[in-house]
């Protein structure tokens, strides 16, 4: 199903995996799949390794496993920046014979030594997929992305995803909603319509946030910091008091209207059945 018809019926909960580093077929990743799924997401998306060759196979033959053995829509990630038209083309046949309808197409990071740059920005890859037929999504950045010193002219480049064919949009990680509330008033303003999922990441330890403030950009509020200065040498505790947060987190972006929810699940299921539960315990 198209994830632009499942957005007109609800507010979809969705799960992020990314693909493991080695056999596919491991039972153990296997199990990750079979306990995501009794948790019934709306769908669950697959990240893609950005390098133009190694590893991409696998986005497209998960996203088309989750469908098939799991009767979960999926939705594969697709990064562009590393790769040729050829590339692209071997990507896109890999996902239609894998039964992929849905795909959030990507930029991706520079790969250092890449020398197959033909798309530049997420809105080329979004042109060039237009008569593939896919459902397409993209990324965006309540903070702004973190290349961009500029917010309005990142929100312009969001609307011109809109108008190259994106159905739906999800967002970067963020621990501050009112950062989110912000960006969705300005995006709304300059006529981005498309239903924008808001993504979260439970912190689960101080390593992981800053990698992640590095790595995007993401602001701390004090809330968070209190927590990670709080529980740094229990990781136990600094376990529980992340989920905690992500689930009150949640519960704001709900209450306040959100186009559902999309959790970085790091390929973690307890991750994602603490929060649905603790979403229930909520409601
Ligand atoms: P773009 O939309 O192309 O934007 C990149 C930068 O270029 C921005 O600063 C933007 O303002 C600027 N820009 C856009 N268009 C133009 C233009 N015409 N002229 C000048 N500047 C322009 N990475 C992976 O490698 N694999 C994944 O699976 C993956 N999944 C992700 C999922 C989500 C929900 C998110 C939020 C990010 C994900 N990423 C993934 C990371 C993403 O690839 C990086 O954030 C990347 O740096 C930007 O990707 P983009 O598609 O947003 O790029």
């Amino acid at each position: 199903m198209r994830l632009a018809d499942i957005f007109k019926q609800k507010k979809p909960i969705s799960f992020e995996i990314f693909p493991p580093k080695g056999e596919l077929s491991t039972e153990s990743f296997h199990a990750t799949l079979a306990a995501l799924s009794k948790l019934s997401p709306d769908y669950i998306s697959v990240t893609c390794s950005a390098g133009g060759s190694g590893g991409r196979e696998r986005t497209a033959v998960l996203a088309g496993s989750i469908r098939k053995d799991y009767g979960i829509e999926s939705c594969a990630h697709l990064t562009c920046i590393n790769s040729d038209e050829q590339m692209l083309r071997e990507d896109v046949q890999r996902l239609h014979d894998a039964g992929v309808e849905n795909v959030l197409a990507l930029r991706g990071d520079v790969i250092p030594g890449s020398t197959a740059h033909t798309f530049h920005y997420a809105c080329e890859l979004m042109r060039r997929l237009q008569p593939e037929g896919f459902c397409m999504g993209g990324a965006c950045y309540p903070e702004g992305h973190i290349e961009c010193a500029d917010p309005a002219e990142d929100l312009r480049r969001l609307y011109e995803k809109q108008e190259a064919g994106a159905e739906f949009l999800v967002t970067q990680l963020f621990f501050d909603n009112a950062c989110f509330y912000r960006f969705i008033e300005n995006a709304r303003r300059i006529g981005v319509t498309i239903p924008v999922t808001p993504g979260v990441m439970p912190i689960l330890s101080k390593a992981q946030i800053e990698r992640m403030i590095f790595t995007c950009g993401a602001s701390l509020p004090s809330a968070i910091i209190r927590i990670l200065t709080r529980y740094e040498n229990d990781p136990d505790a600094l376990r529980k008091a992340g989920i905690d947060y992500a689930v009150s987190q949640i519960g704001d972006l709900m209450k306040n209207g959100a186009d559902g929810v999309h959790i970085y699940t790091m390929n973690r299921p307890q991750i994602a059945t603490d929060i649905l539960e603790g979403m229930r315990g909520c409601r």
